[in-house]
């Protein structure tokens, strides 16, 4: 029998996930996020769902993008990141991607490049993240320019949300962040775009001509609290495994590496195909949460490289063979990631290539 930790995709979920992400914004574009291997669920099957409902993926670096292309999706691909060497700028339009350009050098770039085919860009601005784009200062500028120029046929500005998720007023809000955009490039002629999942799960002037939605798109609600529309996502991954040992530990006995947990009673430990070379985070806090046959329990002890360990003192019936679901479509991927000090993307993205993707 093979190793029973397998990371379960639901496609039909991503689908129905993105279909409620475009009609968040109806009448505008609505793009796929599928950078980091689909926030590991897996670029390509996760793309290839996908295409027939949106009108363009972005992904991190060329890399990302050359692998769609290689797997036969023809769409535009933004490039998020938009390009580290001037070289790229040959590949960029032949293989059809779009480059965020976030600062002068990669505009002098486009400016001195012989182009095989006419460049859409994507202007980015900084307007309070403060990691990459134009100053608001800068951006009419930098905006005027590209139009200028013979390489670019296409520029939409784009900006990134800092804080888009939070309920309180921390940092700077979504309004201010929307308002540092240069009135210019705020007119209606204008194409821009603000939106990740939390701006447009949660703010209305965040919805503009092009939402970019990725975690939502693999059903984890980046809110910090849910709303009506939050609560509809489907959990796409469900990372699964099986109980593959039991036994009764008395009181005083330690369970795992470090004696983090000392039985107080008898228990009932079962021992679970799952450590953190799959990717499960082992930093979770004694008593994270688990199912085993559907039911609740707590993780026991540290987790180790290839295994963890869950009481099971109150499932007589959990044995081995048991299936655990470690998050999923029954326990959330939020709730796991708040005990490890983490975030659902965090989870997502760690599941090693060690873990099968099984697709349904
Ligand atoms: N847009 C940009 C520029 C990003 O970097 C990301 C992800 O970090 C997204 C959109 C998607 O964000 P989210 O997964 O929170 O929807």
């Amino acid at each position: 029998m093979a190793r029973p930790a397998v990371a379960e995709i639901d496609l039909d979920s991503i689908r129905a996930n993105f279909r409620l992400a475009a009609s968040l914004a109806p009448g505008s574009n609505t793009l796929a996020v599928v950078k980091a291997d689909a926030y590991g669920h897996g670029a390509t099957r996760v793309a290839h769902s996908l295409a027939a409902e949106t009108g363009a993926f972005a992904v991190a670096s060329i890399e990302e993008a050359l692998t769609l292309r290689q797997a036969g999706l023809t769409h535009p691909i933004l490039l998020l990141e938009g390009f580290f060497e001037a070289s790229e700028l040959a590949i960029i339009p032949r293989e059809g991607f779009w480059a965020v350009v976030h600062n002068q050098e990669q505009l002098e770039q486009i400016a001195d490049a012989a182009l095989s085919g006419p460049l859409t860009v994507w202007l980015k601005v900084d307007t309070g993240m403060h990691r990459l784009g134009f100053a608001p200062d800068q951006a009419v500028t930098a905006y005027r320019r590209l139009q200028s120029l013979p390489q670019v046929a296409r520029v939409v500005v784009m900006s990134h949300l800092a804080n888009a998720d939070l309920q309180a007023a921390e940092g700077i809000s979504v309004a201010n962040q929307i308002e540092r955009i240069p009135a210019e490039l705020r007119a209606p002629d204008v194409e821009t775009s603000v939106a990740n999942s939390a701006g447009l799960l949660d703010h209305e002037p965040a919805r503009q001509a092009w939402q970019r939605p990725g975690i939502m798109l693999y059903g984890a609600s980046p809110l910090e609290k849910d709303s009506p529309h939050s609560r509809r996502l489907q959990a796409a991954m469900t990372l699964k495994s099986r109980v593959i040992a039991t036994r009764w530990v008395e009181p005083g006995e330690q369970v795992g590496y470090g004696a983090r947990f000392v039985a107080t009673q008898r228990c009932r430990i079962g021992t679970v195909a799952m450590g953190y070379a799959d990717g499960y985070p082992r930093q979770a806090i004694e008593g994270t949460p688990v199912l085993v046959d559907g039911q609740r329990t707590r993780l026991a002890g540290r987790v180790s490289m290839d295994m963890l360990t869950v009481d099971l003192t109150h499932l007589p019936d959990a044995g081995t063979g048991s299936e655990v679901e470690l998050w999923g479509k029954c326990l959330s991927a939020n709730e796991v990631a708040a005990c490890c000090d983490t975030i659902a993307y965090h989870l997502f993205t760690g599941i090693t290539q060690r873990v099968p993707r099984v697709y349904r």
